[in-house]
Formats: C-alpha cells, sequence, structure tokens
C-alpha cells in the first residue's frame, strides 16, 4: 500500500475517535517513517506504510491522544515533548502565552506554578530573551520533561525547576518576588464529563481541582501578592465558565483582573494586577 493511501484510510478509521482525523493520521505517518509532516508529502509515492504505523493507528483507535504516542506536542510553534505525566499542551494555552507578553512585555523575573512539560514558562523564556524563569513542579517525572524541554529550546541557562507543592506550608520559602507570575492550575470539576482521550490518559493531577474546579485557585491567588512585584502581574489560565467566581477570588485578594479570551472566543485567562492603595 502506498504512504499516501494509508494515510486516507487511517484518517477514515478515526473519524469517529478523533476531531481532527486527518491530522492525527498525518502526525502518526510521519512519526513511523522518521521524517517531519511537512516532508510527508515525498513520501507519498513510497510503498508500504512502515509496521509501527499500524500498531499507533490501533492505540489512537482506542482514544489514546497523538502527542503521547508520538512523545511530541508542537506549541507556539516549538516542539515540547511530553509523556503521559505531563498534561499535554492546548492550543488555547497560547492565549495565556499571548495575554503574559502583552500585559508584561519587560518581565525579568518569570514564576510558573505547576509547570509540568513547561509550555508556558519556556515559550515566554523563548519569547523574553532577557528573562528569567522559575517553574514549580511538584511531580518529579514532570520536572524530569520540562528540564528536558528547557535543553531542547536552548533556554534551559534561564530556567530553573524546582520541587515544590503549593498546598503545603512554606513552598515559596526564599523564591523571591516576580514581575510576572503564570499558571495553569487544575481547574476541572472533579466528576466533569471530559472526552476519553483526556480523562483516560491525561494525568489526573494536573487536571481536577475539586467539586466546582476551583480549589487550587482559592490555594493560590491569596499567595500571590508576598511573589509579585508592586507593578507584577499574574496571568492565570481559567475554565470558560470560571470567570465570574476567579474575579471575585482575585477581588477578594486586593487584586483586579482582566479577562482574555482564546481563539475560540471563550474566557480562558485572567490577568491580575494588584490595586493600589
Ligand atoms: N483545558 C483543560 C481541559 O479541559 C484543563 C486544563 C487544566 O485543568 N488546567 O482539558
Amino acid at each position: 500500500m502506498l504512504v499516501s493511501q494509508a494515510i486516507r484510510e487511517a484518517a477514515a478509521r478515526l473519524a469517529e475517535t478523533s476531531d481532527t482525523p486527518r491530522l492525527d493520521a498525518e502526525l502518526l505517518m510521519a512519526h513511523a517513517l522518521g521524517c517531519s509532516r511537512s516532508d510527508l508529502l515525498l513520501r507519498h509515492q513510497d510503498t508500504a506504510a512502515p509496521a509501527a504505523f499500524a500498531e499507533h493507528l490501533d492505540r489512537r483507535m482506542q482514544h489514546e491522544p497523538v502527542a503521547y504516542i508520538i512523545g511530541e506536542q508542537e506549541f507556539y510553534g516549538r516542539p515540547f515533548r511530553v509523556t503521559p505525566d505531563v498534561l499535554i499542551p492546548r492550543a488555547d494555552s497560547e492565549s495565556v502565552v499571548d495575554a503574559a507578553l502583552s500585559a508584561a512585555p519587560e518581565a525579568r523575573r518569570v514564576l510558573d506554578l505547576g509547570t509540568g512539560s513547561g509550555a508556558l514558562l519556556l515559550t515566554l523564556l523563548a519569547e523574553l530573551p532577557e528573562a528569567q524563569g522559575i517553574g514549580i513542579e511538584r511531580s518529579q517525572p514532570a520536572r524530569a520533561i520540562a528540564v528536558r524541554n528547557a535543553d531542547q529550546l536552548g533556554v534551559a541557562h534561564r530556567a530553573e525547576i524546582r520541587s515544590g507543592d503549593w498546598t503545603q506550608a512554606g513552598w515559596a520559602d526564599g523564591l523571591g518576588r516576580f514581575d510576572l507570575i503564570i499558571a495553569n492550575p487544575p481547574y476541572v470539576e472533579t466528576d466533569a464529563d471530559l472526552a476519553p482521550n483526556v480523562r483516560n490518559f491525561e494525568p489526573a493531577e494536573a487536571l481536577f481541582a475539586g467539586a466546582d474546579g476551583l480549589d487550587d485557585y482559592r490555594i493560590l491567588i491569596p499567595q500571590l501578592p508576598d511573589l509579585l512585584t508592586e507593578n507584577g502581574v499574574a496571568v492565570l489560565e481559567i475554565g470558560a465558565s470560571q470567570t465570574g467566581q476567579v474575579s471575585e477570588i482575585s477581588n477578594n485578594n486586593g487584586f483586579s483582573a482582566q479577562v482574555r479570551l482564546d481563539l475560540g472566543g471563550r474566557d480562558r485567562a485572567v490577568i491580575l494586577r494588584l490595586r493600589l492603595g
């Protein structure tokens, strides 16, 4: 079978499982052939799709995300290594990066809470060549992924990935203050109806935050004033329906909150600034 035909048939089989069947089939084939997706066109007339492709397609048919199968996800135009120890960086979170870059274009010290793969922190360090950053992550395997991504993106000399858990007293001792704090904390309601590719494969500790999904904001936001410089800003990812509640928690802790949308037009981030006086 020609590679082009194998991709076509795979895309047809994935139509029920995936919202992006053709893209998935192309990414799996490129991975199996050891080429980039853009180079796939040059291989379309090759015969015999590689054996790994069939195995990977079967895994995708069982809802396993492509990013975990191929070990990589593109975010803000850069490749990130991912494993099931980290949440897969989502296109929606690119709007958190945009919000941070517009709110704090001169940031020199950046703190990322719950770094995971490092997608948010390392992207910001790549975009802000003068900045230094610290990423806090409680999972050791996730920290190893973030360190690897920092190396791969050439920002390791400006990134420190630290062990820490903001539910434990003293986690922030000695960190100092930051011009920019970013976080994509867990914010999903515990009994939310998630798609199987998320619920069955992604790390629960990166997704779920209590019955209303707000547990981590309640713990984090009151700690932010002591971590920010005078004109510092915090940019937090939120669930699309959480704007009112997260703004209220923020207001109660001395912040004004400004909402940013994702490309789908849903609320996706809040920009927090300390109110004066
Ligand atoms: N946006 C993610 C999802 O719904 C959730 C990310 C998070 O909890 N931080 O799959």
